[in-house]
């Protein structure tokens, strides 16, 4: 690794808490941060806009190619823009949460959105925090510090409904968790931590807790 740089890959499954730990850790080490989440719910709000029937492969995967995206790697002030519009709030929608799987679950669509992801950590000066489902395994095996943080469901569960303002049923909640997750999980493993990855349970860490356990991993293998 160079010693001005650092990448750090933290991927997890829905609810897990891996987006407010990796922009803990991206500030506290005053490093870029890489949202991959939003780069499929982006894609996703841009095929639905156009009409796109999301069972339609091809069209989909086309949908994928053509989309213009630029997203923030500022911790402190996340945005995306999709074909030139801001989508930061609207990608947050249950009905992207729906429907990106149909983006996720299609290898081409994959590689078009890894290969961006890639670009972008690469073009990082001080380094990055990545997030999402594949970073650990696909995106940046060789990243300076790789992590799978998990929780257990029912915490899981429980975050999302806080995030949603607790304004959500109990069967749209489990769709967006673990409907999402078991759909999610037929292309990508982001259940078991692959070799050389480390497994953090964040089930009973508060989130600055989960934010001191990820920094003195980084204390202890990267430096
Ligand atoms: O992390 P977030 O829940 O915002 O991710 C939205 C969706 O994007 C996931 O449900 C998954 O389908 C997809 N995703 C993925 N690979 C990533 C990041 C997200 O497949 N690296």
């Amino acid at each position: 690794m160079p010693a001005d740089r650092l990448v750090i890959a933290i991927d997890g499954p829905s609810g897990s808490g891996k987006s407010s730990a990796a922009k803990g850790v991206a500030r506290s080490l005053g490093l870029a941060y890489l949202d991959t989440g939003a780069m499929y719910r982006a894609v996703t709000w841009a095929l639905l806009r156009a009409g796109v029937d999301p069972s339609d492969r091809d069209a989909v995967i086309a949908s994928t190619r053509d989309a213009d995206l630029e997203i923030s790697l500022d911790p402190d002030a996340p945005w995306v823009r999709v074909n030139g519009q801001d989508v930061t709030d609207a990608i947050r929608e249950p009905g992207i949460s729906a429907t990106v799987s149909a983006v996720a679950t299609l290898p081409e669509c994959r590689a078009n959105l890894v290969e961006r992801q890639r670009a972008i950590i690469e073009a990082a000066p001080a380094g990055i925090v990545a997030e999402g489902r594949d970073i650990t395994t696909v995106v940046a095996p060789d990243a300076d510090v790789r992590l799978l943080l998990t929780a257990d469901p029912e915490i899981r569960m429980a975050r999302r409904k806080a995030e949603l303002g607790g304004k959500v049923d109990a069967e749209a909640l489990a769709d967006q968790v673990l409907r999402r997750d078991a759909d999610d999980s037929t292309l990508v493993n982001f259940t078991t931590a692959a070799d050389g990855v480390t497994h953090l349970d964040g089930t009973y860490l508060t989130l600055e807790g989960t934010i001191q356990a990820i920094l003195d991993l980084v204390a202890r293998t990267a430096r």
